[in-house]
């Protein structure tokens, strides 16, 4: 079957991509984004809401809440969600653009992650209310700083949604959807010794870092199994060369597609601190001083886990299929509002939406990707309104 002349309007969206890349975001300073958001997406027919001072997580604006009526009566809303900030450096962004390459002058990163998502939605939507194509009401929510965090989506009351289903799109590549992705552990550790003089009498101090040291060195790190990783990232501590450090703070993660292995490697972690400072004491004059740890464990953010044949899956799949296209589904290591999102019981998978090279100054977009992502969008929400 041919497929049919695509009803997405490249160069407005083309336009809307340059633009929208133009106004530099970075997470905690969307206000600048969310305006420009907030005007086409009332020009555009919805209700926004937005700037909510319990969603300002530091920052100069909260998320955006906009809602778009159906036109088919009974028809279950759909959610679609991206973000609006980006990583750095974005201080200033000069998009270049060579046919329907999109990249930057190498001073800063792009942000089509995740304004590709952003203006994959609008256009879909646009052309869903143009055509006069049949979709239930969508609710379009835009997060602040997904990147420092996921604290825009995590700061989101979910209750305020009627919609159980839906997408976020905010994943590299196209025609792809993220349906696996791990939970997350953040530890944060702080190890306790004995200050003393390095120089005159050492056998007087209890060495944090190098108790801190120990325990890391005996830790498993990096990939520790194709489900699991774990990482120290920020070790402070010390005031000098010549004082022994009494105190050295610590904080790292763990990440795992299986909850059990989470658990496991979070204790992992926990025991190895545990163990280095474990009989670390010392006695000066007639007081011992013992080593000791804090070892703080939290749940950062919960897992992805939608099953191939979740109903969003099935309506992804049957809309590629519809546009003579295949998409397939995979896991990731990295996290997304989808995991916050489906932590709170909507049904919702991490569609690609053109971004590449995510997270360097290499940044592009092929606008072609964010044409056929739209595509994929729009007939998703069709066939679930039709569902
Ligand atoms: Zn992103």
């Amino acid at each position: 079957m041919p497929a049919e002349p695509s009803l997405i309007n490249v160069a407005r969206l083309k336009d809307e991509f340059l633009d929208l890349v133009s106004t530099a975001s970075p997470s905690k300073r969307e206000g600048a984004v969310a305006r420009r958001l907030s005007s086409i997406l009332s020009g555009m027919g919805a209700a926004v809401r937005g700037g909510r001072r319990g969603e300002r997580v530091g920052g100069d604006t909260g998320n955006l809440l906009a809602r778009f009526p159906g036109n088919v009566p009974g028809a279950a809303p759909f959610l679609l969600s991206a973000h609006m900030d980006t990583v750095g450096p974005a201080a200033a962004i000069h998009p270049l653009v060579e046919g329907d390459i999109v990249r930057t002058d190498r001073t800063s990163v792009l942000g089509g992650d995740d304004k590709a998502g952003i203006v994959a939605i609008l256009e879909a939507i646009r052309v869903l209310r143009e055509r006069n194509l049949p979709h239930g009401d969508i609710e379009l929510v835009l997060t602040i700083c997904e990147e420092s965090g996921l604290y825009g989506a995590k700061h989101f009351d979910t209750s305020r949604l009627r919609s159980r289903r839906g997408l976020v799109l905010d994943v590299d590549g196209v025609c792809e959807l993220i349906t696996r992705a791990p939970a997350a552990n953040h530890l944060s550790v702080t190890v306790h010794g004995l200050a003393a003089h390095a120089g005159i009498c050492p056998e007087q101090g209890l060495s944090a870092l190098q108790i801190a040291a120990e325990a890391i060195a005996g830790m498993k790190l990096g990939r520790v199994d194709d489900e699991t990783t774990a990482n120290i990232g920020v070790i402070q501590g010390g005031l000098a060369s010549n004082i022994i450090p009494d105190r050295v703070v610590l904080r790292g993660e763990t990440r795992s597609l299986s909850a059990g292995k989470l658990e496991a490697q979070t204790a992992h972690m926990r025991e190895r601190f545990e163990a280095a400072v474990a009989g670390r004491a010392v006695r000066v004059g007639d007081r011992l001083h013992q080593a000791r740890v804090e070892v703080e464990a939290r749940r950062d953010y919960e897992s992805l886990d939608v099953r191939d044949d979740a109903g969003i899956v099935r309506l992804v799949r049957s809309a590629a299929a519809t546009l003579g296209r295949s998409c397939r589904t995979r896991s990731t290591g990295g996290a997304s509002d989808a995991n916050v999102l489906a932590g709170r019981g909507l049904e919702v998978a991490n569609l690609a939406c053109g971004m590449r090279e995510i997270h360097t100054v290499n940044e592009w977009v092929d606008i072609k990707d964010v044409m056929v992502t739209a595509e994929l969008v729009v007939e998703t929400v069709r066939l679930h309104a039709a569902s």
